[in-house]
């Protein structure tokens, strides 16, 4: 009896003992949410060490495996997986099962080959290299497929255990890093533009669950700039199933800040309430952190005196985790992420319409502070959380299929 197991692996070298228990029990939960449009295919038996088994009850057809496969890519904590055909550590089995194997999978068209083999039973009455050689000699006579040990084209993996044995041809990487919930809360600022989202999903694939918060200008920006955003929300929500996106209206904020204050400092004042209000969305939350898209010195906002004079606004950590990427690699993760295609839409942001003429760029904190002292913030701050709004994205096929469309968009 042969079956198909999916394994997933998660080890990070440093998780041990009941560390690695709760990383894998915080994985396998997210496994779950985001693969049971496929329950009936897949029953999760237990963990084996650094790997969660996902045993197939039937095969899946084509198309279901595509998507099953993408989402083992997308989800934070997947350092790899591969399916393995499981049979029976017997030579005459493992030798007629790999020649299956080798019908069903290789590639064809003259692809050259090689089989390695390991035993991790070591009182076996062969020797791996032995086997790798029966298996080669059944490949080249059924299928006449040409060796080459060196460069192969192909290659079949057969790997005998103390049980059973796994055969398989091919481990596809995950995008590491450690699965949602396993290391705290956090709020992340999400514009409608590149960089943000980025910094989000990075955080998100080290392990942090966010909730995502957004300032809008509506009325006086486009309703379409916060359905761009939503829409962001969407793709992150494939990384993080449930993302909580929370709205925030600071028209009347602007509008303050630009009645009493040096229209100078009008964007490092305007960033202020925005740290401001994302602390406090942090404390609703039990949140420890906030997040930024911020990267130094990419625009005027982004000097290190500016960074500074804005973050002295809350006691809180606040992380950059594109803080010293290039634009040009801000942009490749975003492609790769599905976030980029979405991005790039036009629409009007709160800030773009708010910039003065010449920002800024070196703000000093204590006059700062002085126009800072000028607004009733309290108030400001308790009236745009009252009308702020808040939304949830569930994890679905639908949103997969869309960022994996964004992701071929070029
Ligand atoms: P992005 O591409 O993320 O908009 P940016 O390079 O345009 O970044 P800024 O506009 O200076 O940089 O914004 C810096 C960070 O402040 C953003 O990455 C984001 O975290 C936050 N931010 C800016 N505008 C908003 C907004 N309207 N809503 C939520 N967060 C915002
Ligand atoms: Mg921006």
């Amino acid at each position: 009896m042969s079956k198909q197991i999916i394994i997933v692996n998660f080890e990070e070298i440093y998780l041990k003992g009941q560390n690695q228990k709760f990383f894998a029990d915080r994985l396998r939960e997210q496994l779950k949410i985001k693969l049971a449009d496929f329950k009936d295919y897949l029953h999760f038996s237990r963990r084996h060490g650094g790997s969660i088994f996902i045993e197939l009850r039937k095969p899946l057809p084509q198309e279901e495996r595509e998507l099953v496969e993408e989402i083992l890519r997308r989800t934070p904590g997947v350092t790899g997986f591969y399916t393995v055909w499981s049979v029976p550590s017997r030579r005459e089995v493992i030798l007629e099962k790999a020649l299956d194997f080798a019908r069903a999978n290789y590639p064809g068209e003259g692809t050259s080959f090689r089989v390695t083999a390991r035993r991790l039973k070591k009182s076996l009455p062969f020797t791996s290299r032995e086997l790798a050689a029966d298996i080669g000699a059944l490949v080249v006579e059924h299928l006449g497929a040409p060796v080459n040990l060196t460069r192969p084209g192909w290659t079949l993996h057969v790997k005998v255990r103390p049980e059973q044995t796994f055969i398989y041809d091919r481990i596809e990487p995950g995008p590491g890093g450690l699965p949602v919930g396993s290391s705290g809360r956090g709020v992340a600022a999400l514009s409608g533009g590149i960089d943000s989202p980025v910094a989000a999903a990075m955080m998100i694939t080290r392990g942090m669950a966010l909730d995502l918060v957004h300032f809008h200008s509506v009325p006086r920006t486009s309703p379409r700039s916060v359905e761009k955003v939503r829409e962001l929300a969407r793709v992150l929500s494939v990384y993080q199933p449930g993302v909580r996106l929370h709205l925030v209206p600071v028209l009347d904020i602007q509008q303050a800040i630009a009645r009493n204050t040096d229209h100078r400092l009008r964007l490092v004042l305007l960033r202020r309430f925005m740290l401001l209000l994302a602390g406090r969305l942090a404390g609703q939350t039990d949140a420890q952190a906030l997040v930024t898209g911020d990267a130094l010195g990419q625009v005027a906002s982004q000097t290190l005196e500016n960074m500074e004079a804005i973050s002295r606004v809350t006691s809180r950590l606040v992380l950059r985790p594109l803080v010293a990427l290039d634009k040009k690699e801000i942009i490749r993760r975003a492609r790769a992420l599905g976030t980029y295609a979405v991005s790039i839409q036009p629409h009007d942001d709160a800030c773009a319409m708010f910039t003065p003429d010449n920002p800024e760029t070196r703000a000093r904190l204590d006059y700062v502070e002085k126009q800072w002292a000028r607004l009733d913030t309290d108030t400001l701050v308790e009236d745009a959380l009252a009308r702020m709004e808040t939304e949830e994205y569930a994890f679905s096929l639908d949103n997969l299929k869309k960022l994996m469309a964004y992701v071929r968009t070029k």
